[in-house]
């Protein structure tokens, strides 16, 4: 047996049985006021940062932990929006200055985000602390952020937690012995395409996504865009489509919700064997597309877990045959 199977033996198994632990997710990553530029409009100081889609994302699935930091110019009614849905913000700082500032746009190729500005603001200093009831968390996820910063957050949770990470370009390119430094110490990466083929230097995903798994992570998966996303393990393969939608509003945050409705998923299962991974793809590819309907948190927030539940059974039936 492979890698998969161990890690679903040590997240989900132990003495108790799956039920017996309390499950917990734990995310650690950016909350942002982001100013986005789509074909179809313009958003301006919207909510968003990595974190936060995250969680919200994953907040369909059961009770997230959140460890962040925002600057006092931090909306109320935006923390009151994290806290409605059960997100536990014990680790969300406030400091002194303003929020991280992300201004993107989006082209004819609505997979790719072009960074117009990032102003780090309080982000740069910010040395994330996860807190004392946080470090028991089963399930963790680094969001986009410097792998020694993310590499920092493993050091503070529990052994034995299903950690998965993102990353991007500018780590790729700048950090690439600190990530190298960090992926075997993950269970999982997500990143998309273009990601993939920058970090394993192979020109076919499938090449990339194998190349990736020698890194080190035992699952990888690779999302792109409208095209769904594959999935690699030293015991499976799974490859998905998206969810077929004819207008897309704004792509920003569709990696993270995905990452929100895997990760979601898999903590309210507690367990991460084969199947689990297969449905948690599934809910990843649904909540995502639910967030590229429209700008910022705006058609997330209008759905409920009944939404999610009929859409699954809606891809699962375009996917399927008799
Ligand atoms: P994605 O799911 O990949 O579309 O991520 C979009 C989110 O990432 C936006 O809401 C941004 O605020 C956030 N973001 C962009 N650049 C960075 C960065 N360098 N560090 C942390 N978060 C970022």
């Amino acid at each position: 047996m492979g890698g998969v199977a161990r890690g679903a033996r040590r997240v989900g198994g132990g003495r108790g049985g799956v039920g017996a632990r309390r499950v917990s997710l734990l995310v650690v990553g950016s909350l942002a006021y982001d100013t986005v530029e789509t074909p179809s409009g313009r958003a301006e100081e919207v909510l968003g940062g990595a974190a936060t889609y995250f969680a919200y994302a994953a907040s369909f699935f059961g009770p997230v932990r959140l460890v962040g930091v925002v600057g006092d110019d931090f909306r109320p009614q935006d923390r009151a929006l994290l806290a409605d849905r059960g997100i536990d913000l014990r680790g969300l700082t406030v400091a002194p200055g303003r929020t991280f500032r992300w201004r993107g746009r989006y082209e004819g190729d609505l997979n790719v985000a072009r960074t117009l500005d990032t102003q780090l603001n309080v982000l740069e200093r910010y040395r994330p602390a996860v807190p004392a009831p946080f470090r028991d968390s089963r399930f963790v996820f680094l969001a986009n952020s410097p792998p020694a910063i993310q590499e920092s957050v493993i050091e503070q949770v529990a052994p034995g937690a299903l950690v998965a990470m993102d990353t991007m370009n500018l780590w790729i390119d700048g950090a690439r012995a600190e990530l190298a430094r960090l992926l075997p110490r993950v269970g999982a990466i997500l990143l998309n395409d273009q990601e993939a083929r920058m970090l394993s230097g192979e020109p076919t995903l499938v090449r990339a996504g194998r190349a990736i798994l020698r890194l080190g992570p035992k699952v990888v998966v690779v999302k792109k865009g409208e095209h769904g996303a594959f999935l690699f393990s030293e015991d499976f393969f799974y490859a998905l489509p998206a969810y077929p939608l004819e207008e897309v509003t704004d792509p920003t945050g569709a990696g993270d919700t995905f990452a929100g409705g895997v990760m979601g998923y898999l903590a309210q299962a507690g367990r991460a064997d084969a199947a689990h991974w297969k449905r948690a793809m599934l809910y990843g590819s649904v909540v995502a597309s639910f967030t590229v309907e429209e700008f910022s948190l705006g058609r997330l927030r209008r759905i409920s877990r009944e939404d999610v539940d009929a859409r699954y059974r809606e891809l699962l039936s375009f996917t399927a045959h008799p």
